[in-house]
């Protein structure tokens, strides 16, 4: 079915020859909102070959006109969180407001092969870091199975890497980034043998390439040593000492009920004149594969769960000590919800002023098609903890700006405003609100009306186009470099 689907993605030809008209496509009389503008009125939107070319109060002539009255014209949402790269995600994730969905966390085990296979088959703008993970693996002779992105625990994940392994997984990540990544991924809790002296060589290869480094920490929760409080120094450390731009991602996971004492450290640090940023997905429970480092002995302690806390997606089966034992020792990456956290701590983290939204998605959690509309339906306008343009802010421009730290090309995404990339969301703010659940994660949101990627559009009229891919790659400045 998927490969049906690839094989009928059409190329958009022919958008500049009937010019007849002024602009291929106009969106008109929406609410336009702006976050870095703060532009919030009603406007017209002129759009030609793939760029927003015009915002005006006056009337536009076009090839097509789409009324957008009563309906918000914003940036599209950019995900700086997406594992789930596959077609069936990002349908739901353009349900869901999304025009670009990045694989920043982990980053792919081979960003060559990674943006071969997605150019032309995208339906929504991707990109990738460089894995530190998959990196160490390949170096220690256990390079991930085909289509994981996380390794099993093991030698290759337990334990400590000689100096010269350090300098292999540094060439590495040097050639990935030369492949085109943005950054580098560090998912230091995949590899708990990784020694705090690896990490920080790991930010200087991040440094002197002057991209950022974005990382799932070392540890979560209270338990010493070893605390979320901890880990969150370590990373900071590492940006101190090598000047590397630093995201920590899911706050809410990894800090659980220190959440807002974890992001006072990263104020503290912003204060100080580091770059350190974060984000944060709206649920309780986190999802990871239940074979990895992260369930490695003391995880009980340290997460302050138990094995009934655990929760496989697609039977809702809770887990006993017996079945855990039998997951975690198999070599299959079964995914499995972590149910850690709670509402009060989640709620408190979302309307934070320096919390990114990024989704974290994987098809099994809910996070994957309902982030961005559950943010609008339960923060926006249920808890009213955040106003319409906090939250886009926080959706668009935000990562937006991050990414500019490795590519040009971000200063056109996350804006609307006329020069900027037209990707696109038209959504009704009275409506929009997302039907994904622990046990059914990939119902899409509903409430978008049209989506527009560079232009094409994706969803139009609520419904999904079938027969395009107008996905294109951000690339970090190694490929740019090496082209040249
Ligand atoms: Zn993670």
């Amino acid at each position: 079915m998927r490969n049906l689907f690839v094989a009928l993605c059409l190329l958009a030809f022919g958008t500049t020859l009937a010019a007849a008209q002024q602009y291929d496509l106009v969106l008109e009389g929406g609410r336009v909102m702006d976050p870095e503008t703060g532009l919030d009125a009603v406007r017209n939107v002129g759009i030609r070959d793939g760029k927003i070319v015009r915002i005006v109060a006056t009337p536009l002539s076009g090839r097509r006109i789409v009324h957008a009255a009563g309906l918000v014209v914003a940036p599209g949402f950019i995900d700086l969180h997406q594992h789930a790269q596959d077609l069936t995600s990002q349908r739901v994730k353009a349900f869901d407001g999304v025009t670009s969905a990045l694989e920043m966390e982990i980053g792919a085990p081979d960003v060559a092969q990674f943006l071969k296979a997605k150019e032309g088959h995208s339906l929504i703008h991707y990109g990738t870091t460089a894995s530190h993970v998959a990196a160490r693996a390949l170096i220690f002779g256990a390079p991930l199975p085909e289509g994981t992105i996380l390794p099993k625990s093991g030698p290759a994940t337990d334990q400590a890497a000689t100096p010269e392994q350090i300098g292999q997984i540094q060439q590495r990540l040097r050639d990935e980034l030369d492949a085109g990544a943005l950054g580098i991924g560090m998912g230091i809790e995949y590899t708990p043998g990784a020694t705090r002296l690896e990490v920080i060589d790991m930010f200087r290869t991040a440094a002197e390439r002057k991209v950022p480094v974005y990382t799932h920490m070392r540890s979560a929760g209270r338990v010493e040593p070893g605390s979320a409080i901890q880990s969150t120094e370590e990373v900071i450390g590492a940006a101190a000492i090598t000047g590397a731009a630093l995201h920590i991602v899911h706050i809410n996971s990894t800090c659980l009920r220190d959440s807002l004492e974890c992001i006072s450290l990263i104020e503290g640090a912003r204060a100080r004149s580091l770059d350190v940023t974060t984000e944060a997905y709206p649920y309780i429970a986190g999802m990871t594969a239940i074979n990895s480092a992260v369930f490695n002995p003391g995880w009980r302690e340290k997460l302050g769960i138990d094995y009934g806390n655990l929760v496989v997606p697609d039977t809702g089966e809770h887990l006993t000590q017996k079945r855990f034992d039998e997951l975690h020792n198999s070599s299959k990456p079964q995914w499995v919800l972590i149910f850690a956290n709670t509402q009060e701590i989640v709620d408190a983290v979302i309307p934070n002023p320096l919390i990114m939204i990024a989704s974290d998605g994987a098809e099994g959690h809910p996070r994957n098609a309902g982030t961005y509309s559950r943010v609008l339906a339960q923060y926006v306008r249920e808890k009213k903890t955040l106003t319409l343009m906090e939250a886009l802010r926080k959706m668009t421009l935000m990562p937006a700006q991050m990414l500019e730290r490795s590519t040009p090309d971000a200063h056109r995404k996350g804006r609307l405003q006329e020069g900027a990339d037209a990707d696109i969301v038209v959504f009704d703010p009275q409506t929009i609100a997302d039907r994904s659940t622990f046990e059914k994660p990939m119902e899409p949101s509903v409430g978008i009306h049209y989506l527009l990627v560079g232009g094409t559009a994706v969803i139009d009229e609520g419904k999904l186009v079938p027969d395009v891919c107008p996905g294109r790659a951000l690339m970090g400045p190694g490929k740019a470099k090496a082209s040249h």
